[in-house]
């Protein structure tokens, strides 16, 4: 785990401290990596491997968490598709709170 520089904000871009623009899917652990680029001096980074894994863990716990307690009440398969949807949505969200930005070649 790398410290960020002092004075440069989390999300923001490693080389210049710029805040690169993010897309929603941004967000969502990819396995490419290094698919933000900065709009500021161009140059690509990505999202830590750390918060990447932290929002699926709790993304997997609130999704599998709602499917369980939806299984009673409605169809498997729609509870299915709820959980996995929640799952993706508190993954983004989490991935939002503890974003940090890693140059690729961190990973
Ligand atoms: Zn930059």
């Amino acid at each position: 785990m790398t410290a960020a520089p002092p004075g440069i904000a989390r999300d923001s871009c490693p080389f210049c401290g710029e805040r690169p623009r993010l897309r929603w899917w941004n967000y969502l652990p990819s396995q490419s990596g290094g698919d933000i680029v900065c709009n500021h001096c161009g140059e690509r980074s990505c999202l830590s491997v750390q918060s990447g894994l932290f929002g699926i863990f709790v993304g997997a716990i609130c999704g599998l968490g709602l499917m369980f307690a939806l299984l009673k009440h409605i169809s498997p398969r729609v509870a299915v598709a709820l959980g996995t949807a929640v799952w993706f949505v508190v993954c983004g969200l989490v991935v939002r709170l503890t974003i940090r930005l890693d140059p690729p070649d961190v990973r």
